[in-house]
C-alpha cells in the first residue's frame, strides 16, 4: 500500500550507508522533514551540506540504547538498502518505542544515463518507467518540449538543468549535452535526459547513445508517447482508420525536402505526418499538390498538444500554407494530411461543420 504524508518539520531517521541513502535523504530534506542521517562511515564534510540534514556515524557495535537515543525522538525511521539482521532489529525497537519503520531501494552504486521519452507534454501521458527513473534521478537534462511543469515533484532529489531553446537563453550544444550527460555519470550519478516524445522520433537520441556506450556509460532508453501519434489523437484524429487509412508516414519538414522526396510523399496512400513542418510548409504542399496531390484533400495542424492554448486549424491542402500564415500559426505544432482527417473530434461519424471548415476557409476547431 503506498501512502502521502505529510513529513514538514518531522523528525526522520534515514539509516543506510550514505552514497546508497543519498537520495531518499534529499527527498526527505525537500519534503521539509529534519532529517537524520546515520552512516556507516566518515560524517560527510560539512561544506555544501544542507542545514535541515544531521549526519551521525551509526552506534559503536550497535548497541540498543545507543540506537533508543538515536530514534526515540523521530517519528518515522526509513531504512536503505540495508540487510536483513539489521532490519529485524530496528524492527523490533522501532515497535518498541512506536515507530513507523519503512524501507526504500539504495541508489544504484554506479553511474548511468537514462534517456526517458517525457511524451508530449501531459504529464498523465509519461510512462510509469519514466516517472521511475526521474524519481530516481541524480540530475535531470531537459529541454523545450519535455514536460518541465511538475519536475520538481516528479524529480525531488534531482538537480534540473534546462538544456533547451528560450527566448534569449542560448541552447546548449549538442556535443556539450552529451559531455555534461557523460562526465555526471562517470562521477557516479543516475542521470536522466528528458526529451519530448519518444528520444527515437527526431529527437537526437540515437546520437546520445552512441556518445554514452563510446565512453563506457551505461545508457538505457524509456520509450515516450510521441506527438506524432499523440496530437492527432488528442483531437480526435486517428492516423489510421478502417476503408480510410492502412499506413501513416511520419517525416520531418525541418529541413526542405528534395523534389525527388515529395513525389515520393504524394504518391503514398494513407496519412501523412509532419513535425517540425511550419516554416517549410509552403514548399511542402507546393511540392505535394505538384506531384499529384489532391488539392481537397483534408488537412489539420495542431498546435502546441495538450497544453491549456491547444489550437487545432483544418483546411484543404492547396489552402492549407496560406491559412497557416493567415492565423499565425506557430511551432511546436503537428500537421496531418490525409482523408482522416475527416474524422477529426467526431467519433467516427463525418460532422457537417468539417465538411463547411474543409469548403470554406480555414476553420478553428473550438
Ligand atoms: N521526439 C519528439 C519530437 C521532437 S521534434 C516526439 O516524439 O514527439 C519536435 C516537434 O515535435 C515539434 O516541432 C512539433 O512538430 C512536435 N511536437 C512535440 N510536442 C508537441 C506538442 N505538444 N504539440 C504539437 N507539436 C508537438
Amino acid at each position: 500500500m503506498q501512502l502521502e504524508l505529510d513529513v514538514r518539520d518531522r523528525r526522520v531517521v534515514i539509516v543506510g550507508a550514505q552514497s546508497a541513502a543519498r537520495r531518499v535523504t534529499r527527498r526527505y530534506e525537500v519534503a521539509g522533514a529534519r532529517v537524520t542521517a546515520v552512516v556507516d562511515g566518515p560524517v560527510p564534510p560539512a561544506a555544501g551540506r544542507s542545514p535541515r540534514v544531521r549526519y551521525v556515524v551509526r552506534p559503536q557495535d550497535d548497541d540498543p540504547s545507543d540506537w533508543m537515543n538515536l530514534l526515540g525522538p523521530s517519528w518515522l525511521v526509513v531504512l536503505v538498502g540495508t540487510d536483513g539482521t539489521d532490519t529485524e532489529r530496528l524492527r523490533t525497537l522501532c515497535a518498541r518505542l512506536r515507530i513507523t519503520l519503512t524501507s526504500e531501494a539504495a541508489a544504484a552504486e554506479h553511474g548511468e544515463v537514462t534517456l526517458v521519452g517525457g511524451g508530449p507534454g501531459a504529464t498523465g501521458l509519461l510512462t510509469l518507467q519514466a516517472c521511475e527513473a526521474l524519481r530516481e534521478a541524480d540530475v535531470v537534462f531537459y529541454d523545450r518540449l519535455a514536460p518541465s511543469e511538475e519536475l520538481e515533484r516528479l524529480a525531488p532529489a534531482a538537480e534540473l538543468v534546462d538544456v533547451g531553446k528560450r527566448p534569449h537563453h542560448h541552447p546548449v550544444p549538442q556535443d556539450e549535452i552529451e559531455r555534461q550527460l557523460i562526465a555526471r555519470a562517470r562521477a557516479g550519478e543516475s542521470v536522466v535526459r528528458l526529451k519530448g516524445g519518444d528520444p527515437f522520433v527526431f529527437g537526437r537520441g540515437g546520437e546520445e547513445v552512441l556518445a554514452c556506450a563510446a565512453a563506457g556509460v551505461p545508457v538505457r532508453v524509456v520509450p515516450g508517447v510521441s506527438s506524432a501519434l499523440a496530437v492527432p489523437a488528442a483531437v480526435g484524429i486517428p492516423l489510421t482508420h478502417r476503408t480510410v487509412s492502412r499506413a501513416f508516414t511520419v517525416i520531418s519538414g525541418h529541413d526542405p525536402l528534395s523534389a525527388d522526396e515529395l513525389a515520393t510523399l504524394a504518391r503514398l496512400e494513407g496519412t501523412l505526418v509532419i513535425l517540425m513542418g511550419i516554416s517549410n510548409l509552403p514548399q511542402i504542399t507546393a511540392g505535394l499538390l505538384r506531384s499529384g496531390l489532391a488539392p481537397q484533400t483534408p488537412a489539420a495542424v495542431i498546435e502546441r498538444g495538450f497544453s491549456s492554448t491547444q489550437r487545432t486549424t483544418v483546411a484543404t491542402a492547396d489552402r492549407l500554407a496560406a491559412e497557416v500564415r493567415r492565423l499565425d500559426v506557430r511551432s511546436p505544432a503537428v500537421v496531418v494530411i490525409g482523408e482522416v482527417v475527416r474524422l477529426l473530434g467526431t467519433g467516427g461519424a463525418t460532422a457537417e461543420w468539417l465538411d463547411q471548415a474543409l469548403a470554406g476557409s480555414g476553420k478553428l476547431v473550438p
